[in-house]
């Protein structure tokens, strides 16, 4: 079992969650963070940290939607570097709190600075 992060992080990213990791197992895009699923160990304490509610345990997802997570989640950390110290988010974050659609219209594949 995994935790993954969902588009609810995408541009407002705030990067609590990377600093309470037992095992530093987030890693930074240009806009989202992502959960490397053959890492987290399925603590939880990342899930409370999120101001925007973007990260979720996979058994709490519909099977489905779950699966697709873990493969966006994996895909992404694998080349996107490691983050465990935050930064301050993107200035705009409020106005991107609960957009709809951000995964398919405002995803970026792009890196992140990472640590
Ligand atoms: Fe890290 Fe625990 Fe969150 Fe997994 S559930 S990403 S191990 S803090």
């Amino acid at each position: 079992m995994t935790y993954i992060v969902n588009d609810g992080c995408i541009n407002c990213k705030h990067m609590t969650c990377v600093e309470v990791c037992p095992v530093d197992c987030f890693y930074e895009g240009e806009n989202m963070l992502v959960i490397n699923p053959d890492e987290c160990i399925d603590c939880g304490v990342c899930e409370p940290e999120c101001p925007v509610d973007a990260i979720f345990s996979e058994g709490s997802l519909e099977a489905a939607t779950a699966e697709m997570w873990i493969q966006h989640n994996r895909k992404y950390a694998e080349i996107w570097p490691n983050i465990t110290e935050a930064r301050p988010g993107p200035e705009d974050h409020k106005d991107w709190e609960g957009k709809p659609n951000k995964l398919e219209e405002h995803f970026s594949e792009k890196p992140g600075q990472g640590d």
